[in-house]
């Protein structure tokens, strides 16, 4: 069945140490649903302005992303303008457009209600929330936020999260919801407040899982060259939840391959702008890398 996004489709004009690009392809839920697509279908709802173009649409098609769930509406395309400086695990939020996503009201095609798998993709949690009210009994919900969000509507986002399995956030992200500089002590804040896993984003350092009774570390894989960060986070959560949705199953094993499976995906997305390495990227390449990852951290059973 695969999973169901709701999340932004957007352009970015995104400057790091080492580039500048303009209006090129991002948004949240076209991250999501590249990597997830490598694992399992995934259908996509979202909206674009009159200026978004064909082939990115065509792109995403090809990776047999259903679009039905898209809608174009009169007015401009989502548009996020943001910088990294040589600590590329932050981002700069230099301009957020919402644009068509003002007036925007998700509306499920006909059968996305019964979706066993929803991710939430960063977007307005009032949004995420139209979605949870349109499904019926998902086996899994997990979710995404960012500080513009936490920030902005936060009320709207602490009610959707009540009904939320998993939180995928950051570790920036995880402080400033708990209000708690500690991050242990953040990510027990966070639980308290609805999910039953936690999974906080660390950038080159990794990721940390938290639930009620475990904590899980996984590292990032060490690249010599990162290029631009933006998307990371969402390629992270694609293929994360692409493993469960293809898997099937919800036990600690599988959700700790998953966190690889994400960490992974997010270390190739990372190394080129937009979507431009995930566009080349062959499933044989991320196996090849799952396993070096699994090696890195390996410390006994090796003779
Ligand atoms: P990340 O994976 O966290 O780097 O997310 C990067 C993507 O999030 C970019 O492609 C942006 O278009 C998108 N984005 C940035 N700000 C927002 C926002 N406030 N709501 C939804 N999407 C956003």
């Amino acid at each position: 069945m695969g999973i169901l996004v709701i999340g932004s489709v957007a352009f970015d004009s995104v400057e790091t140490p080492f580039g500048k690009v303009d209006d090129v392809l991002g948004g949240s839920a076209t991250y999501f649903s590249t990597s997830a697509s490598f694992f399992t279908d995934v259908r996509l709802v979202a909206v674009v302005g009159e200026d978004f173009p064909e082939e990115p649409l065509d792109f995403l098609r090809s990776r047999k992303v259903d679009l039905t769930g898209l809608k174009r509406s009169p007015g401009k395309t989502f548009r996020w303008k943001g910088k990294y400086g040589f600590d590329l695990n932050e981002a700069q939020t230099l301009d957020t457009q919402l644009n068509v996503f003002e007036q925007f009201h998700p509306e499920l095609p006909a059968g996305y209600e019964d979706a066993e798998y929803l991710f939430l993709a960063n977007i307005d949690p009032e949004l995420q929330m139209e979605v949870l009210q349109q499904v019926r009994r998902p086996r899994l919900i997990a979710c995404d936020t960012m500080n513009f969000w936490i920030e902005g509507k936060r009320e709207a986002l602490i009610k959707t999260l009540k009904r939320v399995d998993t939180l995928v956030i950051n570790e920036g992200e995880t402080r400033q919801l708990a209000d708690e500089p500690n991050l242990v002590r953040a990510a027990r804040k966070v639980l308290a407040m609805g999910p039953k896993t936690l999974v906080v984003k660390r950038g080159e350092y990794g990721v940390l899982m938290f639930t009620e009774h475990s904590i899980f570390s996984a590292p990032a894989y060490p690249l010599e060259s990162v290029f631009d960060p933006t998307g990371a986070g969402d390629t992270f959560a694609g293929g994360f939840m692409g493993y469960l949705a293809a898997t099937r199953s919800d036990d600690e094993a599988t959700i700790r391959r998953a966190i690889v499976f994400g960490s992974v995906m997010a270390s190739f997305t990372v190394e080129d702008f937009s979507l431009d390495r995930l566009r080349r990227l062959q499933y044989s390449e991320i196996e090849e890398r799952f396993r070096r990852v699994k090696l890195l951290t390996d410390f006994e059973g090796l003779s």
